[in-house]
């Protein structure tokens, strides 16, 4: 009687349970993909517009799972909020990145930079506050500025548990800090200034649809605007056409990133990526 009945409830919600199931299953092999090195970082290269230089790189992250395959961030990151295991994981991320730029520094160049996604979840989560990465950057000598943090809107606005208060610290020890996925939130100008952000990062659905004539080349030219005015730089992500980096070029925005130039790689396909195609 028992299996009739959860036979007819699978019946009736078979795709919601399956989700539900599979949330369950991966939070679950989540747990030891950290220890087990099914977790690694990949990096997309920042370009300057103007010149082609390649100095910055953003990090992000990748989930090789054993029976799975690969596991989208976009899937597992929500969940590792979820579950708390975004605090041990975000942090062996930037420590990862720490590491990497050290050898960029020497290897590419002197002023090499490395973004890394911070969830929200990672700023109200105290006690991941005092950060393993922080330290590891000061024993090596390095600068806060060989690091970016990319935040979201969000955290702007719910900026209770102590938010500001840690910007503020990253920001003092020279930490640069980034506006993702910026356009389509809710922040109001006025956070731009409060919170002293360093770049912006249009969001890619604005690129997606530039054209000479497009709306969403007003907006793009009205946000490097604003940001240069506010003394910003700009970042335009997804950037995948040619025509899309003249516009942008044209429109004084300062860097691109996207598929145009390269996807997400792991470090040594990077470093040969731009000995062949970057100065
Ligand atoms: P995001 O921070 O907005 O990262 C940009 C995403 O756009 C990446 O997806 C990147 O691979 C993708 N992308 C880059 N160029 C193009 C392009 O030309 N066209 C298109 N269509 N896409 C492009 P990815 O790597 O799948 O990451 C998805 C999201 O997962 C990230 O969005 C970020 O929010 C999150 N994430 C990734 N790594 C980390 C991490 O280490 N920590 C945290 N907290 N979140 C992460
Ligand atoms: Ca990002
Ligand atoms: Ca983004
Ligand atoms: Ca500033």
């Amino acid at each position: 009687a028992k299996d009739a009945g959860r036979n007819r409830y699978s019946r009736y919600t078979p795709a919601l349970q399956e989700a539900a199931l599979l949330r369950l299953r991966l939070a679950n092999d989540l747990r030891g993909a950290l220890a087990n090195g099914q977790l690694h970082v990949l990096y997309q290269p920042i370009v300057h517009l103007a010149t082609g230089q390649v100095r910055k790189a953003e990090a992000l992250l990748r989930w090789t799972h054993p029976a799975r395959g690969n596991v989208s961030p976009a899937t597992f990151i929500p969940i590792a909020e979820s579950t708390g295991q975004i605090g041990e994981i975000g942090e062996w991320v930037f420590l990862q990145a720490v590491e990497q730029v050290r050898r960029w520094r020497e290897q590419l160049h002197p002023d090499f930079q490395i973004s890394v996604n911070k969830s929200p979840v990672q700023f109200r989560e105290a006690g991941h506050d005092r950060t393993a990465w922080h330290d590891r950057m000061k024993a090596l000598g390095l600068p806060g500025d060989c690091i970016a943090v990319e935040i979201t809107e969000g955290l702007l606005l719910d900026a209770g548990h102590g938010v500001a208060g840690q910007l503020d610290a990253l920001r003092r020890a020279g930490v640069a800090i980034s506006l993702d996925d910026f356009g389509i939130g809710y922040s109001s100008l006025s956070y731009l200034q409060k919170f002293d952000i360093d770049v912006l990062k249009i969001d890619q659905s604005f690129v997606r649809g530039l054209s000479a004539t497009s709306k969403d080349m007003a907006l793009c030219k009205a946000i490097i605007a604003m940001a240069h005015a506010l003394g910003m730089k700009v970042v335009a992500e997804g950037v995948e056409t040619e025509a899309q980096r003249q516009l942008l070029t044209a429109a004084g925005c300062d860097y691109g990133q996207g598929y145009l130039f390269a996807r997400p790689m792991p470090a040594e396909a990077f470093e040969t990526w731009r000995l062949n195609a970057a100065g």
